[in-house]
């Protein structure tokens, strides 16, 4: 299950957004996921438990960010929604094959509670 892996990778990102930050915990942090990208949400959140359930990510707040897949349809100029990543134009019935969106799998957001002695 590549989720699993996924979630391997965006804790080593957070731990290296706290060395650098020189100490601290994992607070939060989001994903954006494209509906095409090809990951399970229910998936990716049972990957958050396994892999966060250590200190220093432990605790944190996973928030999911759904990208709907759009097209852009070249002759027309405009965006239109295409669930299944390939769909006919609803202006003009040209398939287009360029995706605007759907396929993100980024991180979005990376939130870190400061919890040094000196913290303020
Ligand atoms: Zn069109």
């Amino acid at each position: 299950m590549h989720e699993l892996s996924l979630m391997e990778e965006v804790r080593r990102l957070a731990l290296e957004e706290i060395e650098r930050q020189g100490g601290g915990r994992l607070q939060a942090l989001t994903l954006r996921v494209g509906t095409l990208a090809g990951v399970d949400p229910e998936a990716l959140r049972f990957a958050f438990t396994v892999v966060m359930g250590e200190e220093p990510t432990a605790g944190s707040r996973l928030t999911l960010e759904s990208v709907p897949a759009t097209a852009f349809c070249g002759p027309c100029g405009s965006p239109f929604a295409c669930p299944d990543g390939m769909a006919p134009c609803p202006e003009c019935g040209v398939i287009s094959a360029e995706l605007l969106g759907g396929r993100e799998l980024e991180l979005a957001s990376l939130e870190l509670l400061d919890s040094g002695p000196d913290g303020i």
